[in-house]
């Protein structure tokens, strides 16, 4: 393999940390995560076969699941949506989603730390010990608003 980047030098580091072999199928898929965040599978086989032609579909999900479980990778389905893949883990970040075209958008976590809300539990349920609280926002983007805005008969 040929000299590693910055980048991939703190992956490797983390892989052997995990006790998996730095391969150059994982160091690519990382790399296509990291450079399209929330892509679904699909999208980061494409842009990992720009780096590694003979990648096969199934090792791509093979990988993207071993990742995930390693919290390496993180891994989030909004409605009406394939799973969605980010590099950006451990943050309690949240997400906003446009329900026009499906952009999605990183929302910090409002506390900083896990979990960003604690709930008010209604006399007849059962409270539970909340470890994490996933927020998603739903709404229209800029761009999509903008096209709504658009007078509708301009030809
Ligand atoms: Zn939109
Ligand atoms: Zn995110």
């Amino acid at each position: 393999m040929t000299a590693l980047t910055a980048e991939q030098e703190t992956w490797a580091a983390e892989l052997r940390a995990h006790g998996r072999r730095v391969t150059k199928q994982r160091l690519a898929v990382l790399a296509a995560v990291q450079h399209h965040p929330h892509s679904p599978a699909e999208g980061i086989l494409a842009a990992a076969r720009q780096e590694l032609p003979e990648l096969t579909a199934q090792s791509v999900y093979v990988v993207l699941s071993d990742l995930t479980d390693l919290e390496m990778l993180r891994r989030f389905e909004p409605p009406h949506s394939p799973a969605l893949y980010e590099t950006r883990v451990g943050d309690n970040h949240h997400h906003a989603v446009c329900t026009s075209c499906g952009r999605v958008e990183d929302v910090d976590c409002a506390v900083g730390h896990a979990p960003c809300l604690t709930p008010h539990w209604s006399g007849n349920s059962k409270p539970m010990t909340i470890r994490i609280a996933d927020v998603l926002y739903q709404g229209i983007c800029q761009d999509c608003q903008s096209k709504q805005q658009l007078p509708v008969n301009l030809t």
